[in-house]
């Protein structure tokens, strides 16, 4: 092969080599070729509609937060890849990992004391459940080993993130008879700022209580549901989650990997309501989009109870726990973002994007527009044409991945105002056209 493939070649030796995310082989979709990117800019290989750079709404999928090729977190790889890339965890430790965890517990909420370094979201996920079935394992009551969800939410792609995503949308009918069973709630009512419903509160308050017995543990995305709808709830219903959980001996899990790190105007989203999960966890912009991490965090309590069992450890151990690599770029993006005033740029951008948004609300098909944090959503009435809107996105030179009947955007923190502005003119346009 050259050492450099034009990108002709490129898309083809992509359709008959490569899978892409929910994609069938070989592709059906014709993907952009991205050269490069830096700050809030996708470069592309050669135009496309027009266009050879793309503004990005989507963040990469909520991960690059500070932008791409960020002169901070290029100079943190840069400096570990010269020690190390790379080293197994087990036996061994290293500075990039033990000064990410501390930092994690130090900006988490207090009772989160103890950090396992996981390679994605989903492991984190499934590192979680297993925290919670070790737990009540190890506590002498093994029967507690289901989950509770509220449908509408998405946990990663592996076998119990599966289980918990949204029974419609999540593929279960495909995987029903493998996939073990958790017990649903309905779906949170909508909202972030509506007043909370009392027969919701109540379903769920009942739901908790009738399954304790089989119940390791209840696991949410606080406040926003990502993948599984774009969807805003009110806080409050973290809070009666906290209350049945604690009054039935159950488990809590927060699922902030896309929440986390400032996205929807709080820290972490548990911090809208004032509560502290025993397990969290974190991951897309954990790295500012650079390398997969995440992470799984857990209170002394849920340590303390795995560790006294008859198996006394976690058991699991990826061959690249806690990569040096990954670490130190995580370290490097969240003081970054801690250094600077993260909340005002999260606030400009919601400020933004409602102004940019209202004119969708009076688009022919469009059932709903909303904002939180630096989140923006317009909902349709029927399911988008995907191929349509990204080309109109792309004609306004913007580059969003709308699903379902969703066109949204997430903008890295420092897109600026006039780039906000392009940005919901691409939605709107996707929403016109799709
Ligand atoms: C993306 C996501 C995951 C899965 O993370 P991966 O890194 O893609 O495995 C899990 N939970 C939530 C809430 C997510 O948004």
């Amino acid at each position: 092969m050259p050492d450099r493939i034009g990108p002709a070649e490129l898309r083809t030796l992509d359709r008959a080599h490569v899978w892409h995310p929910y994609g069938p082989m070989p592709g059906r979709q014709e993907p952009l070729v991205v050269e490069s990117a830096s700050g809030v800019r996708l470069r592309l290989a050669e135009p496309a509609h027009g266009q050879l750079e793309l503004v990005d709404g989507m963040s990469s999928w909520w991960s690059a937060v500070h932008g791409y090729n960020h002169p901070v977190l290029n100079d943190a790889a840069r400096g570990q890849l010269d020690r190390m890339s790379h080293v197994m965890f087990g036996g061994l430790t290293h500075e990039p990992a033990v000064r990410l965890a501390t930092r994690l517990v130090e900006i988490t909420p207090e009772p989160l004391q103890h950090v396992f370094l996981a390679d994605s979201g989903s492991v984190s996920v499934e590192v979680a459940v297993k925290m919670c079935l070790q737990y009540w394992r190890s506590a002498g009551r093994p029967a507690k080993r289901r989950l509770l969800t509220w449908r509408g939410g998405y946990h990663g792609d592996t076998w119990q993130p599966m289980s918990v995503c949204d029974p419609e949308g999540g593929m279960h009918e495909l995987w029903s008879g493998s996939l073990p069973r958790q017990v649903f709630a309905d779906a949170p009512p909508d909202g972030f700022d509506a007043a909370p419903d009392d027969a919701y509160v109540r379903h769920l308050r009942e739901l908790v209580a009738a399954h304790a017995d089989e119940l390791a543990a209840v696991i949410v995305e606080p406040v926003v549901q990502g993948a599984g709808g774009m969807r805003f709830h009110s806080p409050t219903y973290l809070r009666v989650l906290r209350e049945a959980c604690d009054e039935h001996d159950v488990l809590l899990v927060f699922d902030e990997i896309a929440t986390g790190f400032g996205r929807t105007g709080q820290l972490f989203a548990a911090g809208h309501a004032g509560v502290s999960p025993d397990v969290m966890c974190v991951g897309k912009a954990l790295t500012g989009g650079y390398l997969t991490l995440a992470a799984t965090l857990c209170t002394s309590r849920v340590a303390e109870g795995i560790s006294s069992g008859d198996v006394p450890v976690l058991a699991h151990g990826p061959t690249f726990m806690g990569n040096p690599l990954a670490s130190a770029v995580a370290c490097a993006s969240v003081d970054l973002l801690l250094g600077q005033d993260w909340e005002l740029e999260v606030k400009r951008i919601g400020a933004g994007l409602r102004r940019g948004l209202a004119e969708a609300a009076g688009v022919p098909g469009v059932r709903d527009v909303r904002v939180l944090g630096a989140i923006g959503v317009v909902q349709l009435d029927h399911e988008v044409d995907m191929a349509a809107a990204t080309r109109s996105a792309v004609r306004e030179g913007v580059w969003l991945r709308p699903f379902r009947d969703l066109v949204y955007t997430m903008p890295p923190y420092v897109t600026g105002d006039d780039d906000v502005a392009r940005i919901c003119r691409a939605v709107c346009a996707a929403a016109k056209e799709g």
